[in-house]
C-alpha cells in the first residue's frame, strides 16, 4: 500500500461562522470535508483561525470585570487558550460523528492546546495590525484605552476596534506531543487560532498580547511534522491575478517563482489573501515534494486529486 499523504489543513473564517449556533452548523459541514479526505487515505492535522472568538471571548471576560469589581482583565493569551477549548470541542465533536456516521470507529480525535513562541523583539509588537472584537463608539474606544490600555484605531468609518499585534511564530512548544498523536493515527486539532502567543523568559513562557496568523502557524506545523500538503481553506476556491477585477484570472498551477513575482506585484490583498499565499509558497518552498493548495472547504477531496484549487509547487 501507498504510504499515507499527509496532511495539514488551515480552516478559515467560513469553516467555523462568527457565532455559536453558526459554528455548531458550521463544524458539521467542515467535519464532512476532513472525513473525505481521510477516506482519500490522508493522515489529517487540523488548524484554523479563531478572528471571531476569540473577539467574542475578549468581549466576555470585558463584561466580567464590569460585573464583578473583584475580577481583573483576562489577557489576551488566555483568551485564546480559552477559543483554542471551545473551537476544538465543536469540532472534535463533529468529527468523530462523521467518523462513526461513515462506519470508521478507530480513529482518535483530540484537540491539543497548542502554545507557540514568538520573538519578543518582533517589529510586529511596536504596529500592532489585527483587529479584534466588536466595534465601538469613540467614548467607548477611549475609556477602553484609558482603562485597559488597549490600542484602539478607527476601521474604515464603521467604528473602533481593538488592534493588537501579529508576531510571526517561532517555534511550536507542543510539537513533540502532536507528532507522537499522529504517528499513532489520531486526527489531531492543533495551533488554534494561530497558537497562544508566548515568549520565553528561562524556564517560563509568559503569555504575549498578541494573535498569531494561522496560516503562518499552519505553514510552520506543517514542516514540523515534515506534511507532504498544506490545504488552506477559504472562502473562495481558487487564488486569482488582478482579483475583483474584469482582467480578473483564476490560478492552477504557481511555480515559486511566480507566486513571488505575483506578491511584489501586489495582487493579494495584506490581512486577508497575502498571508495565505506567503504561507503557501514558504511551505512549497521547504522542502522537495511539498505542495500547498488554497481553495474552498468543500473543494477540499477534488484538490488533493488535483481537479481545482490553486495549488503551489517549487
Ligand atoms: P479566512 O477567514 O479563510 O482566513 P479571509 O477573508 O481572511 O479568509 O481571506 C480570504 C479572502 O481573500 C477571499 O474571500 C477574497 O475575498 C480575498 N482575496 C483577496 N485577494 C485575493 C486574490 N488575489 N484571490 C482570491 N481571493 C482574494
Ligand atoms: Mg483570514
Amino acid at each position: 500500500m501507498d504510504k499515507k499523504k499527509r496532511v495539514v489543513i488551515a480552516l478559515g473564517g467560513n469553516a467555523l461562522g462568527n457565532t455559536l449556533p453558526e459554528q455548531m452548523a458550521a463544524v458539521k459541514i467542515t467535519a464532512k470535508a476532513i472525513v473525505d479526505l481521510i477516506e482519500e487515505g490522508c493522515e489529517v492535522v487540523v488548524a484554523h483561525g479563531n478572528g471571531p472568538q476569540v473577539g467574542m471571548v475578549n468581549n466576555a471576560m470585558i463584561a466580567l470585570t464590569h460585573e464583578d469589581a473583584q475580577q481583573p482583565n483576562t489577557p489576551l493569551s488566555v483568551c485564546v487558550a480559552m477559543s483554542q477549548a471551545y473551537i476544538g470541542y465543536d469540532l472534535q465533536n463533529a468529527l468523530r460523528e462523521e467518523l462513526l456516521n461513515r462506519g470508521i470507529s478507530d480513529i482518535p480525535v483530540a484537540t491539543m492546546i497548542t502554545q507557540v513562541r514568538v520573538d519578543e523583539h518582533d517589529p510586529a509588537f511596536d504596529a500592532p495590525s489585527k483587529p479584534i472584537g466588536k466595534f465601538v463608539d469613540a467614548e467607548q474606544a477611549k475609556m477602553m484605552e484609558e482603562k485597559y490600555q488597549y490600542i484602539m484605531k478607527e476601521d474604515s468609518g464603521r467604528g473602533y476596534r481593538r488592534v493588537v499585534a501579529s508576531p510571526k511564530p517561532v517555534e511550536i512548544i507542543e510539537i513533540g506531543t502532536i507528532r507522537t498523536m499522529v504517528e499513532s493515527g489520531d486526527v489531531v486539532i492543533a495551533c488554534g487560532g494561530g497558537g497562544i502567543p508566548v515568549i520565553r523568559q528561562g524556564n517560563h513562557l509568559k503569555g504575549a498580547s498578541a494573535v498569531i496568523d494561522k496560516d503562518f502557524a499552519s505553514c510552520l506545523m506543517a514542516k514540523e511534522l515534515d506534511a507532504d500538503y498544506l490545504i488552506i481553506l477559504t472562502a473562495v476556491e481558487q487564488v486569482a491575478l488582478n482579483f475583483g477585477k474584469p482582467d480578473e484570472k483564476w490560478l492552477d498551477n504557481v511555480s515559486v517563482e511566480e507566486a513571488n513575482k505575483y506578491i511584489e506585484e501586489g495582487h493579494f490583498a495584506p490581512g486577508s489573501m497575502l498571508p495565505k499565499v506567503q504561507a503557501a509558497v514558504d511551505f512549497a518552498a521547504s522542502k522537495p515534494g511539498r505542495t500547498a493548495l488554497i481553495t474552498l472547504l468543500e473543494k477540499s477531496r477534488d484538490a488533493v486529486q488535483g481537479k481545482t484549487g490553486t495549488k503551489f509547487h517549487a
